[in-house]
């Protein structure tokens, strides 16, 4: 072991003298070069050079403000600068997901082209450029039901919370517990799952205690997941009383209300304070030409309205993992924003929303 980082070093020192007399020899050269020179051909050089660094400079500048490019440059034994300006990947963060554990979310995911584990979801977010994700909770208020993944953050589910499993002042507290924590961003609701409207009186304390401490109420809007469960309290319109009631409140409307889009557009449009995560549009792993070219009619509509609304900084992209493919999901999302909102819809707005840091 010793010898061997002897010998390591002894190559580190040997190759270092020789790209120092290298690089010597070429000082010299250049220096012999410009000795030799007419006063005028060497002011030319020196005009040449610096309009070089200036350019050089101009450069850097504008890449790096423009955050749409990244610079890497080599230098190759003195004698050249090698400018490679390489198109920076596109940040994503996924701002709707489930965790879950139980049998059904395996096949969940095998449907979608996945696997419901931990390793899998990593290895498809560094694939897919994925920073990280919010996790909407169905873990009911204990302490424990925030323990996510490092590359989670969550969304405190009140899914038990009417359902007597707690008696409110202790609920509050539990809830409350949740909202100091950094890894919880926000709270969600699940009107259509507990038979409540989210204008109710009873969500009062909920909404203070989001407001006091600045964190978003996301509410599942749109068609449920099972049939046990009540629609007119999970239509888009029922988030517009309740925004207006309470206007220091960040609502997210989970799914754009899907399928009621034209309702949902109404209400984003009227109320600043309410904005949208465009996950469950999508199931499955679907043949996406076949979707393109069956569906446009459906993706036609939701872009005619995302584009009425205009509120592209208040819309999320998000994906309802397990429930569907992530690259698809991505692919379906780019056909409905227009390209220059991207940067927005992908990851800056769930990143001001959520307050994400990863
Ligand atoms: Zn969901």
């Amino acid at each position: 072991m010793f010898s061997k980082n002897r010998k390591t070093k002894a190559n580190v020192l040997c190759f270092g003298r020789q790209f120092f007399t290298a690089s010597m020899l070429t000082v010299n050269m250049y220096a012999k070069i410009i000795y030799d020179m007419s006063y005028m051909k060497r002011l030319n050089l020196f005009l040449n050079v610096l309009a070089a660094i200036i350019c050089i400079l101009a450069a850097h500048v504008l890449i790096l403000t423009t955050e749409k490019t990244r610079l890497t440059y080599f230098g190759i034994n003195g004698y050249y600068i090698v400018l490679i300006f390489v198109r920076r990947k596109m940040e994503i963060i996924d701002a709707h997901i489930h965790w879950f554990t139980h049998e059904h979310a395996l096949d969940l995911a095998k449907r979608a082209g996945h696997e419901n584990n931990e390793v899998h979801l990593r290895s498809e977010y560094v694939r897919l450029g994925i920073e990280g994700a919010v996790v909407m909770g169905n873990r009911g208020l204990e302490p424990g039901a925030g323990e996510y993944p490092d590359i989670m953050r969550y969304c405190v589910g009140l899914d038990r919370f009417f359902s007597n499993m707690y008696d409110q002042k202790n609920a509050y507290d539990l809830l409350e517990a949740h909202l100091r924590s950094d890894t919880c961003v926000g709270v969600k609701l699940y009107p259509g799952y507990n038979f409540q409207y989210v204008y109710d009186e009873l969500y009062g304390t909920v909404y203070e205690l989001a407001a006091s401490y600045a964190k978003p109420v996301a509410v599942h809007t749109g068609a449920t997941a099972f049939s046990g469960a009540v629609l007119k309290y999970c239509h888009p319109l029922t988030l517009d009383e309740a925004a207006a009631k309470h206007p220091d409140v960040q609502f997210v409307m989970c799914h754009l209300g899907n399928p009621w889009i034209t309702d949902a557009a109404a209400v984003i449009s009227k109320n600043p304070n309410v904005s949208a995560d465009l996950s469950g549009l999508l199931e499955g792993k679907p043949d996406m030409p076949a979707l393109f070219s069956e569906q446009m009619g459906y993706i036609n509509h939701i872009r005619t309205w995302l584009s009425y609304m205009g509120a592209y900084d208040r819309l999320m992209f998000g994906t309802d993992w397990p429930l569907v493919n992530i690259e698809n999901c991505i692919e379906f999302v780019k056909r409905l924003v227009p390209e220059r909102h991207y940067e927005n819809v992908f990851a800056k707005n769930a990143r001001r929303i959520y307050g994400l840091v990863f």
